[in-house]
């Protein structure tokens, strides 16, 4: 009886469960994101625990970080994960989790430049396709949501920390005060320096810090219906 390596009862060709280095011939497609390997191998590459197509537009890896596979579960069994961008296993990320990785990058930078190109470059969806399926499940554009949470920030920093109004204003992301000043007040009905002064945190302590204090609750900013 043999045991051969593709396995007449069910098991695997443990080198090629567990990845292989590229051959010359997969590297170069890995190289030229060559649409015509996919599904021929996958490749993980070990730095990020990520695998992909031989398609992907990603980052070139460095070739010894990367180890082709045969099949998608061998990767995941091998322990990468699926590459969002080329979707590997044919799966789409669902909208809602997909809307909700963007928005967490917008909670998250809100002091960068945001626009829809780089919301785009960031979630890997055309323009079109993220405008329309983040208002679908968000309720407001992303430029809306973006404006909502600069101000709620703005206002809770206004509130809770001891920064000027013109570090307020680029913290997030809104460095030209006029437009800040102007766009706050369109928001909230005050402008930022009488915002501060009717929500103003009453503990000294606080007042005294220099930085924000994650204990001051002061002054939410309902800016969610903008
Ligand atoms: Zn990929």
């Amino acid at each position: 009886m043999r045991n051969s390596e593709n396995g007449q009862n069910g098991s695997r060709s443990v080198q090629f469960a567990d990845g292989i280095p590229a051959s010359d011939r997969q590297w170069e497609a890995i190289v030229a994101c060559d649409a015509a390997f996919n599904d021929r191998f996958f490749y993980a590459v070990k730095t990020t625990r990520i695998f992909c197509r031989p398609s992907c537009k990603s980052k070139e890896p460095r070739r010894d970080h990367v180890l082709v596979f045969g099949k998608v579960g061998d990767a995941i069994g091998a322990g990468f994960r699926a590459c969002k961008r080329c979707k590997p296993t044919g799966e789409r990320l669902p909208d809602q989790e997909w809307v909700h990785q963007i928005t967490a990058y917008i909670d998250s930078h809100l002091q960068d430049d945001l626009s829809l190109e780089s919301l785009s470059q960031i979630s890997h969806g055309s323009v079109f396709h993220m405008h329309r399926t983040f208002k679908r499940l968000q309720g407001v554009t992303p430029i809306a949501y973006i404006q909502n949470r600069r101000i709620a920030e703005a206002g809770r920093l206004l509130a809770c920390s001891g920064l000027g109004i013109t570090e307020v204003a680029a913290k997030v992301g809104l460095p030209n005060v006029p437009y800040f000043t102007t766009l706050f007040k369109r928001v909230t009905g005050r402008t930022p320096a009488e915002y501060r002064t009717a929500n103003l945190n009453s503990e000294p302590r606080e007042r005294k810090d220099e930085h924000e204090s994650s204990e001051c609750s002061a002054g939410p900013v309902d800016a969610g219906r903008y």
